[in-house]
């Protein structure tokens, strides 16, 4: 760092994100990418929009939202769109985090939580799992904080129902709640209904997971028109193009095309069951998922070998490290060719 970067920024540690190989060819399980290209017609809009490129994108994104709003049932004004649904968290720490407002997560997450914070230099507090790495929503009762959870979690893959999520946001209502359903489409129930009942409550939600579209980066909020106009405020002083014109047409594109990814989700939800059963065949305890990834810890073999063996054998996983899962991977579930060659290289290596 140049002694010019601002002191704000002394304890920044950034986001480490999955690696993405350049020139070597892996069978690639690291970052929960789709195994799917994005549908004929939703390449068909980006292409389109890309022949007027010439032209700013439509800053207040009225076709995307309305679409979404169409798809979750909710007013066209409940809808805020973002560069990845990490921009959209990124506005929320931004607008509901401060000095006497913590962020408060669980200390096994999402690690951009924690990034956000800091770079935001907001306060965050860390909530343990439990010992089963399950979140206890009694935890967060009443808790002095912006509460952020994914559901389902990464990278354990284990989901809280509406009901639960509904208790923390009904004991929390001075914090604002916000639920990051990243990986809702692969089994668990999505909190969005809870949108029109709660006006501390944001949904956010991803095309990078279950709509083949991460390189597009495209994600969304959704919440209470008091709330979404917050985002919108700190979104048009940072970018109001955030979201370009390839990736809005895109976004467009898969949600005329709903059925196409839907059928993609039920066919990792049924890979996910082979790969489970697969990994425990082979001595991994592996907790069930709801995401499309499944987290896995070897009975014998440390979880840094596991990584390291499979990368040398050309599969490349996501190893954290970190304090209590530092014996696990996280595996995403891809096509079933891939999921063969994972099965396949772990019984070399074993
Ligand atoms: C992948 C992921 C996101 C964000 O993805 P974007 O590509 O920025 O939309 C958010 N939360 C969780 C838990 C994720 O795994």
């Amino acid at each position: 760092m140049s002694r010019f970067f601002s002191e704000r920024y002394k304890d920044l540690s950034p986001y480490t994100p999955g690696e993405q190989p350049f020139m070597k060819k892996y069978v690639k399980l690291n970052t929960n990418e789709s195994p799917f290209p994005p549908s004929p017609l939703t390449v068909g809009y980006a292409a389109k929009a890309a022949e007027s490129l010439n032209l700013y994108c439509d800053p207040d994104q009225r076709l995307l939202r309305r679409a979404l709003s169409e798809k979750y049932g909710v007013g066209e004004k409940n809808v805020i769109c973002g560069n990845g649904s990490d921009e959209i968290l990124d506005l929320c720490v931004n607008a509901y985090c401060g000095k006497d407002k913590p962020a408060v997560f669980a200390d096994v997450t999402y690690g951009f939580y924690r990034v956000f914070a800091q770079r935001s230099g907001v306060p965050y507090r860390t909530v343990p799992l439990d010992a089963e790495l399950h979140i206890d929503p009694r935890d967060y009762a009443d808790c002095g904080g912006t509460v952020i959870i994914a559901n389902p979690n990464a990278p354990t893959g284990a989901a809280l129902y509406p009901e639960q999520i509904e208790g923390i946001i009904r004991s929390n209502p001075d914090n604002v709640v916000i639920v990051d359903e990243a990986y809702v489409d692969f089994g668990a129930e999505s909190c969005v209904p809870l949108t029109k009942l709660y006006g501390n409550l944001i949904v956010t939600g991803t095309f990078s997971k279950s709509r083949s579209l991460a390189g597009g980066r495209l994600g969304y909020g959704i919440g209470a028109e008091e709330l979404i106009a917050d985002l919108d405020a700190l979104r048009c002083s940072i970018n109001p193009y955030n979201v370009n014109a390839m990736t809005q047409a895109a976004g467009i594109g898969c949600l005329k095309d709903d059925g196409y990814y839907a059928e993609n989700c039920k066919r990792i939800v049924r890979t996910r069951a082979v790969m489970t059963d697969g990994l425990r065949r082979l001595g991994f305890r592996v907790a069930d998922s709801l995401g499309n990834f499944v987290f896995a810890a070897h009975k014998t073999v440390p979880g840094r070998t596991v990584y390291e063996k499979l990368k040398e054998n050309g599969v490349l996983v996501r190893y954290f490290g970190t304090d209590r899962i530092s014996e696990y991977n996280r595996i995403t579930v891809g096509s079933d060719g891939q999921t063969e060659a994972l099965i396949g290289a772990l019984e070399r290596i074993l």
